[in-house]
């Protein structure tokens, strides 16, 4: 392809420039654990296909991944059950904030796709029906994928998001009352708020995403996460859903299959070359790193690697 080398050069070339042009934003107000994140905290982590790694800025610090997990669950969901997950939520851009209650009522409860809260909801419900210990086994996923033990839950940001989730709390009770939760409304929710509260340093994540980005990606117990053919449909969804209304605006602006969550963390990855993540946790109005997103536009800029 055509592109420069990547290398620490580039990305810390990037780096400055994004310091530079300065922070705008907030850090996400409405959980009361996120709020007390150091907001000044910027990072960045690149890994290729080809094994090389570079870092700059807090690449290493964990911080938490809230949405981004939502590719997880839907890895995992899918993986245990194939296509029969989309009898259950869509793949359309919902082009709504992402815990909007809106479409449920007019789509009786099939959320548009599975990276907002609605769908990941039912992807939780599909692991809780299909998992014989959900939260253990779900960890373990992401750490045998990761080749990394330390990847865990908190406790502390699960808990403060629980005492404030009304929103959320409504979204699964309504979208049960159509019959499209199987399990108990409380169980669907404790799962959900877990997997959002999982933390992980940019150079973890870059390492987690690798099956999305490397076709002969295995395991270390030489395992395939997903084929190539679900692979390929996870990477669009994050193409078309993964930045909430923000979506297209990623996708003309950086080029490639995202996710982002509201602590300020974005996930990129561009299939057979490389996984690229950000940390910045003030948040432009949509909800997305507002450092994170500039980062990433002017990375595959000066790289020339959108996939388009
Ligand atoms: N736990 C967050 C919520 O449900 C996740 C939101 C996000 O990162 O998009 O509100």
């Amino acid at each position: 392809m055509k592109n420069k080398l990547y290398s620490q050069e580039i990305l810390e070339e990037v780096y400055q420039l994004i310091i530079k042009e300065g922070d705008q934003g907030e850090v996400a107000q409405y959980i009361p654990e996120l709020s007390r994140v150091n907001p000044d905290k910027f990072g960045a982590h690149l890994l290729t296909t080809q094994g090389e790694s570079f870092g700059v800025g807090d690449c290493q610090t964990k911080f938490s991944i809230q949405s981004i997990s939502k590719v997880f669950s839907l890895s995992l969901a899918y993986q245990l059950i194939g296509d029969k997950i989309w009898e259950r939520v869509g793949v359309e851009p919902s082009g709504n904030p992402f815990n909007s209650l809106l479409q449920l009522e007019a789509d009786e409860g099939i959320p548009r796709n599975p990276l907002i809260n609605a769908g990941a909801m039912v992807i939780c419900d599909i692991l809780i029906s299909n998992l014989k210990e959900p939260a253990t086994d779900f960890i373990n996923f992401i750490r045998e994928i990761s080749a990394n033990k330390a990847i865990n839950y908190s406790e502390s940001v699960a808990r403060s998001e629980k005492s404030v989730g009304y929103r959320n709390i409504a979204l699964c009770n309504f979208i049960k009352s159509f019959g499209n939760i199987e399990n108990d409304a409380n169980e669907v929710l404790d799962f959900y708020f877990h997997m959002c509260s999982i933390e992980m340093s940019c150079e973890e994540l870059t390492k987690a995403f690798m099956f999305l980005a490397h076709v002969e990606f295995r395991t270390k117990e030489n395992n395939r996460v997903l084929n190539r053919h679900k692979s390929k449909r996870i990477n669009a969804i994050m193409q078309t859903c993964g930045f909430y209304d923000e979506s297209g605006e990623f996708s003309f602006k950086v080029g490639l299959p995202g996710k982002s969550g509201v602590g300020g963390g974005i996930l990129a990855v561009h299939p057979d070359n490389y996984c690229l993540a950000v940390w910045s946790p003030k948040l432009n109005e949509k909800g997305n790193s507002y450092r994170g997103m500039k980062f990433l536009e002017q990375f595959t800029t000066v790289t020339e690697s959108s996939i388009f």
